[in-house]
């Protein structure tokens, strides 16, 4: 620690940085943070190693105020310059683990959540490895205040149907000095909607990476005069933003999911990983896919999965196995958005995954049918099950689901689901414009 503390406080010297930044997520995945001055780069020694307390109770998901005393500390691995911040009197961040006074780690810090099913899994001899795909809007006002796609574009389209090359470029730079490994960056299919991609790591950095790429995403995109908007589906009738989800299991540094000599060279633990994807995808659903909007994209036709199914290069499934393979032998489940939390995602997708490696679940043959096609009939003759269709549904199937619930832990999981509860019923009491262009002359 001495090691990384001393090349700390000389990066913060050469760099100038004057504020220090300490961020953490709350239940929802929403950064929070608070900046610490620096009168000198080695004031940063003290935060590094003890911490500091803050106040608690006003965290969604954390505590209450006749306990509210928390102590947040910096991960020292974390650390990055804020490139859309001023260059003189610069801004650095840290991504932080929240603890109770006497050092024991705080059960409601998402954060910590992950950590416990990564190491539950180390025990056992496996990394976890995600790659994202995080979609999102670029969005405007039109002239009477409407939000509308700041653009017309179309799937991988070129300027200047494409409005967006300015906006990815600076977003790429500004990712890249946040020393993200950008793969690629895209138009995406609907208007105004782009997609970036960078590559997989192991899920605690992939996590951290996700939180960062939104909060910078966001900063990048409004100082440029628009707003970016990562909600899952914006506008009716077109694509919703999805953030599928690449997953592997990684053994003795090798890809635990790759055998040269299993069938479609997929070794049967990556078989019963996706049977665990696929028996606990309804109460995945909650965590993954957690909000009301969320299930406006999982509709039939729209590139996102609303049947519980695998296929192979399938990409009407939940669950879908690229054609790479060696190391790059993966399994991506497409129902995840980006309104999710990204920690508690990853930590639940892992216990699935897990469950289904320890039990032995078997997932069946894939399938190579368009199940977007199938009507119910289809569904019960191929024996496939259907996704939540609400909120409503989600959080009652995690209700049922042991494992899943077990994933977040009972502070994580009593706070989830009152949350949850208040979302949808906040939802379910509203009249929408909608319902009077249907009913009002019934
Ligand atoms: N937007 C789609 C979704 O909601 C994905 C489309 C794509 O990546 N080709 O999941
Ligand atoms: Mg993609
Ligand atoms: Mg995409
Ligand atoms: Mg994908």
């Amino acid at each position: 620690l001495q090691d990384k503390i001393g090349n700390i406080v000389k990066k913060i010297d050469s760099c100038g940085i004057k504020f220090v930044r300490l961020q953490f997520v709350d239940i929802h995945g929403t950064p929070k943070n608070m900046a610490v001055p620096l009168a000198k780069p080695e004031d940063i020694e003290d935060i590094l190693k003890e911490g500091l307390l803050f106040d608690g109770s006003s965290i969604e998901g954390f505590v209450d105020i006749n306990e509210s005393d928390l102590i947040i500390k910096p991960d020292p691995d974390t650390f990055s310059t804020l490139p859309w911040r001023p260059e003189e009197k610069g801004v650095c961040r840290f991504i932080c683990d929240i603890y109770w006074p006497d050092m024991t780690p705080f059960e409601g810090d998402p954060r910590y959540i992950l950590k416990k099913a990564l190491a539950k899994a180390e025990e056992k001899g496996y990394e976890f490895n995600v790659g994202p795909e995080p979609e999102f809007f670029i969005v405007g006002e039109d002239e009477s205040g409407n939000i509308v796609p700041h653009d017309e574009g179309i799937y991988f389209d070129v300027e200047p149907v494409d409005q967006g090359t300015d906006v990815r470029r600076e977003l790429v730079l500004g990712l890249e000095e946040l020393n993200f490994d950008v793969e690629v960056s895209h138009h995406e299919v609907g208007p105004g909607q782009h997609e970036i991609d960078f590559k997989f790591d192991d899920a605690l950095k992939t996590a951290d990476a996700v939180i960062t790429f939104k909060q910078a995403t966001k900063a990048i995109v409004d100082n440029m005069g628009y707003m970016v908007t990562f909600m899952p589906k914006p506008f009716f009738g077109v694509n919703g933003s999805g953030m599928h989800c690449h997953q592997s299991l990684f053994k003795d540094g090798k890809n635990a999911f790759y055998d040269p000599n299993g069938k479609d060279e997929l070794s049967q633990e990556a078989r019963y990983f996706i049977g665990g994807l696929l028996k606990h995808s309804k109460a995945l659903s909650a965590i993954v896919a957690p909000t009301v909007n969320s299930y406006k994209r999982l509709v039939p036709g729209y590139e996102a999965p609303c049947y519980i199914a695998y296929g192979l290069k399938n990409r009407s499934t939940l669950v879908r196995i690229p054609a790479s393979r060696g190391n790059g032998t993966r399994v991506e489940f497409r129902c995840p958005d980006p309104s999710c939390n990204p920690y508690l995602a990853f930590a639940a997708l892992l216990e699935a995954g897990m469950d289904g490696i320890e039990n032995k679940i078997d997932p069946g043959e894939a399938t190579e049918l368009d199940v977007f096609e199938l009507d119910a009939e289809g569904l019960a003759k191929h024996g496939i099950d259907v996704l939540p269709s609400s909120l409503w549904e989600a959080y009652h199937a995690l209700e049922d689901d042991e494992i899943v619930k077990a994933s977040l832990g009972d502070h994580v999981y009593e706070q989830f689901m009152a949350l949850k509860r208040a979302e949808w019923d906040d939802y379910r009491i509203q009249v929408f414009p909608y319902e009077l262009d249907r009913y009002l002359e019934i």
